[in-house]
């Protein structure tokens, strides 16, 4: 397992990555990426700290080696247990409001190997560049971003028949040596702080899109490949005391072109193949198991939330009202700890199939359900029991330091229960979670992170147990 040191030493490669029409020189030294890598790399240093946990980490049968159970492949519930701690341990430095940490892209490449019988039907050959490469993860500990989306050019119409070909990327042309990929992939979170580049397409391609059925690895400096990060939010912060979340903990949603990447065989994983490239992600654990880690680590977040909510009603002295008191157990609590029991059952009431244990895809696409539901409940309900506080405050943190305005500062904003700094820097916390730019886009992460509503409600359908819910029906007709 490697260090943090070791992480933020390799995103030095060269890599394109351009903000605002200029290339970015270091992303680990540039203010708009410095502290999310400073919080991933963090992490890299507890895990490595905690290496002999067995909590944490397994032994390689083979080798004895022990790597991070983000790598383990699930056969039991047990396994499963193994990996949610993991998850957890990833989402808890950033209270959950980093999604793709390592392990996210780590479950994806982990079910692939768990099921490389789906990519020998391209040809033995990619099954073993599948395991090869998930092995070179594995063991270098490597951070993976995905782009499975693609642009937004015409949905009404494959990618091989847009007028223009290859906005959406695909193989423009082969060699001895591998393929050459062109196109633009919407959004690779994290991309900018991450070691390599997982390419391929979750919506469903249509037939005659072969030359766009690609599954593949890149390393994140590959020649041609561009990074094409959205605003960062960190670079907007006027301060930690002001946005504190901003400033720390935005993973920079970014979009991925492709200018002719030279992509060698070891690579690919799926080459031209439509019927391979849509089945990817169902047929293997792949789905479920990523989005496991989705459950566990929005439970951290609304774990983080029902802690702000309390935390300000304590604040205002009103967490002995009774009404206040129904807000955070019916709209705040009763809410986590549904959530909670679902990301358990997932977990404890695996699907069991090929050998691997499955997180249960109808606890996991009823939690994804309920996502977007809960995200925008919950920070309504902060927002109720906030009222005016958000406005209440001093343009900046300045107004503790300036010797003209700090008297009234001190004396104005400051409540019963906590002075003014500790309340102003709490309900500057809480404003940051629902109201700044950040806050909007953890609103659209939580509802769009996998996909549009009617993508996952159609999975549940498919996913829940009707045939016992027919049963019923059926024996009431029938017994009168
Ligand atoms: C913050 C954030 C982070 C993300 N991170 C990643 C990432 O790391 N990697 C990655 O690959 N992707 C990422 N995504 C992309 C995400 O997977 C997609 O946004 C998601 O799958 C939805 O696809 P879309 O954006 O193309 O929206 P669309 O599928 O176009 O949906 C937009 C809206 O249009 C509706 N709609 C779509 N098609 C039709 C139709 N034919 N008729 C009528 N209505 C329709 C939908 O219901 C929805 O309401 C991220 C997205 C967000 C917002």
């Amino acid at each position: 397992m490697r260090t943090g040191a070791a992480y933020v030493a390799a995103l030095r490669d060269g890599r394109a990555v351009y903000l605002d029409g200029e290339r970015v020189k270091d992303v680990t030294s540039h203010p708009a990426f410095a502290e999310p890598i400073r919080c991933i790399a963090r992490t890299y240093d507890h895990a490595k700290a905690a290496e002999a946990d067995p909590a944490l980490t397994y032994a390689d049968p083979a080798t004895g080696t022990r790597h991070g159970n983000m790598w383990l492949v699930p056969r039991t519930a047990e396994d499963l247990g193994a990996r949610r701690r993991a998850h957890r341990f990833w989402a808890e430095p950033s209270y959950g409001l980093m999604g793709r940490t390592p392990d996210h892209v780590a479950s994806v490449l982990t079910a692939f190997s768990a099921w490389r019988q789906l990519f020998d039907r391209g040809g033995a050959r990619f099954g073993d560049h599948v395991m090869r490469f998930y092995e070179r993860a594995r063991d270098e500990d490597l951070y993976l971003a995905y782009a499975i989306v693609p642009p937004q050019v015409d949905r009404s119409t494959p990618a091989h028949r847009h007028a223009e070909p290859f906005l959406h990327p695909g193989v423009v042309r082969e060699t001895d040596a591998g393929i050459v990929v062109r196109g633009a992939q919407a959004i690779a979170t994290s991309a900018t702080m991450a070691d390599w580049l997982f390419l391929s397409y979750i919506t469903p391609l249509a037939p005659g899109d072969d030359a766009y059925a690609i599954s593949l690895v890149v390393p994140m400096n590959a020649e041609g490949l561009r990074l094409y990060p959205r605003r960062p939010y960190a670079t907007a912060a006027t301060s930690v005391f002001d946005y504190p979340l901003s400033a720390r903990f935005d993973e920079v949603d970014t979009t991925v072109v492709f200018n002719d990447v030279f992509v060698p065989w070891e690579q690919v994983f799926i080459d031209r193949n439509v019927e391979l490239v849509n089945a990817q992600f169902h047929d293997s654990p792949s789905h479920t198991m990523a989005n496991f880690q989705s459950l566990v680590r929005f439970g951290v977040k609304l774990e983080f939330m029902a802690g702000l909510a309390l935390r300000l009603a304590e604040v205002q002295g009103a967490d002995g009202d009774p009404s206040v008191q129904a807000t955070l157990g019916g709209d705040i609590a009763a809410l986590c700890a549904a959530f909670d029991a679902l990301a358990k059952a997932a977990e404890r009431f695996p699907l069991l199939a090929g050998g691997v244990a499955r997180p249960h895809p109808q606890y996991v696409y009823a939690g994804m359900g309920l996502q977007r539901r809960l995200i925008v409940d919950l920070m309504r309900t902060l927002r109720e029991l906030a009222g005016g506080a958000f406005q209440t405050v001093p343009s900046s943190e300045a107004a503790f330091t300036s010797e003209e305005t700090r008297a009234d500062t001190e004396r104005y904003y400051k409540s019963a229960a906590a002075p003014a700094r500790e309340r102003l820097k709490l309900v500057r916390l809480i404003w940051d979670f629902v109201g700044t730019e950040f806050g909007g886009r953890q609103l659209q992460y939580e509802m769009f992170y996998s996909a549009a509503q009617p993508v996952v409600n159609r999975r549940m359908f498919k996913s829940y147990d009707w045939q016992a819910a027919k049963a019923l029906v059926a024996r009431c007709l029938h017994e009168y």
